[in-house]
């Protein structure tokens, strides 16, 4: 059954399709309900290429096009969004390095990354989420290089990630710095909020910063120009991040298509009625419509053009279309929608999950206005 349109490189597509269906499907269920981190999986990914498509090949990557890595994102999210969330946050670690960092950092760490190094993200601290302006963590100059103190919270893929970018603020105000996992004073621990409902690639962990020694070199881009920096990687990394719903809402439309085709009810099959069908046509003319806008938001990226207001949108629209297509599913499933032993309850998670994580929808929503007020204003 093929429902959707190939909307990029179909050779791709069809080697993705062939490694999810392989490796990634078949314990999709069992990386959730354990809550574990697939290295397994990343490790293959990366011998695959897929860690690093967008990476200049100068470091190992794949020198490919943002579209690409979508391609890849959305399909390997169809299997389980719980490894694509491993592959976005060494994704955003790249990025940021590659953008920013000195070339002595960059040759240190970037083609560690198409033999498989693990990577997390980490802004979030207990008591700053979408508000990072100011930090609780505190990176203080050396003679050699810089001393950082401090706490990270709810940081996906930190139960195994071997390189951490960090933002901490210095005198001047955010920095982003690259914090190996063996420094001294670097450990994670689970606290009391790690477990997520949904994106369960193992526990979001905290991150403890206890007077860690980093080289001067580990403070990527300008000193306190890092969180403007952050945003923009992640701006960039939104059209992945859409992609990853987009995986999670066609699972969702065909497992409950196919279970709709064969359950029988009043003599027919549940998908021979009308009411049925309505529900379908609904979500996957939604879903085609996010499919577009994203796969529109990667070209605009890969050429260069202005990206927030286009990547927030994909994002946006990905995430809470990809909510409705995993509630729609459980419908139409009836019983069975609510059974642990069926995918229904893990996309529905997981989909909702990724309305907040990685730019909540309100945030979103503020980007796009104010790409808005600034036409209105000139
Ligand atoms: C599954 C998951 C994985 C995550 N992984 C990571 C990770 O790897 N690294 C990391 O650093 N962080 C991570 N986070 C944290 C995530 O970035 C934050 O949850 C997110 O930034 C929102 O912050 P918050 O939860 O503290 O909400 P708050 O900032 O406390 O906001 C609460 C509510 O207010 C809304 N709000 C906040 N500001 C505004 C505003 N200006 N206008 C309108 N509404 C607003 C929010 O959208 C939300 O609805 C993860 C979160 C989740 C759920």
């Amino acid at each position: 059954m093929k429902i959707w349109r190939t909307l990029h490189d179909p050779q791709l597509e069809r080697e993705v399709t062939a490694f999810v269906d392989e490796r990634v499907i078949p314990v999709a269920g069992e990386i959730d309900a354990q809550d574990v981190y697939p290295v397994e999986i990343i490790e293959a990914a990366a011998a695959a290429g897929y860690n690093t498509l967008t990476l200049p090949t100068q470091y190992g990557g794949g020198g490919r096009s943002n579209q690409d890595a979508l391609l890849v994102m959305e399909a390997i999210a169809y299997g389980s969004a719980a490894v694509a969330i491993s592959m976005i946050t060494i994704y955003q670690s790249q990025t940021i390095i590659e953008r920013y960092g000195e070339p002595s950092l960059k040759e240190r760490f970037l083609p560690q990354y198409a033999g498989g190094l693990r990577a997390a993200y980490a802004l979030t601290e207990a008591a700053h989420g979408s508000d990072i302006r100011s930090l609780d963590t505190k990176a203080l100059r050396t003679d050699t290089g810089w001393v950082i103190r401090g706490e990270k919270a709810f940081i996906t893929s930190g139960s195994a990630a071997q390189l951490f970018v960090v933002l901490a603020e210095t005198e001047i105000g955010v920095s982003a710095f690259a914090v190996p996992f063996d420094t001294p004073g670097v450990s994670t621990y689970v606290g009391p909020n790690a477990t997520t409902f949904g994106l369960r690639n193992g526990p979001h962990v905290n991150l403890v910063l206890d007077d860690v020694e980093v080289p001067a070199d580990h403070l990527i881009g300008e000193e306190g120009k890092g969180m403007r920096q952050a945003v923009i990687t992640l701006a960039h990394s939104r059209t992945l991040a859409a992609g990853i719903s987009l995986g999670i809402g066609r699972a969702a439309v065909d497992a409950s298509l196919a279970f709709a085709g064969s359950r029988k009810a009043f003599d027919q099959t549940v998908l021979e009625f009308q009411g049925i069908q309505w529900y379908f046509a609904d979500i996957v003319t939604a879903l085609d419509a996010a499919r577009l806008l994203t796969y529109q938001a990667a070209r605009d990226l890969d050429a260069g053009h202005e990206i927030a207001r286009y990547t927030s949108e994909a994002k946006l629209m990905a995430s809470e279309v990809a909510t409705r297509a995993a509630s729609t599913a459980v419908s139409v499933c009836g019983a069975r929608g609510t059974m642990e032993s069926a995918p229904f309850g893990r996309f529905l998670r997981d989909a909702k999950a990724y309305e907040i994580a990685g730019g909540s929808t309100e945030v979103l929503k503020n980007t796009i206005a104010k790409s808005l007020l600034k036409a209105v204003s000139g």
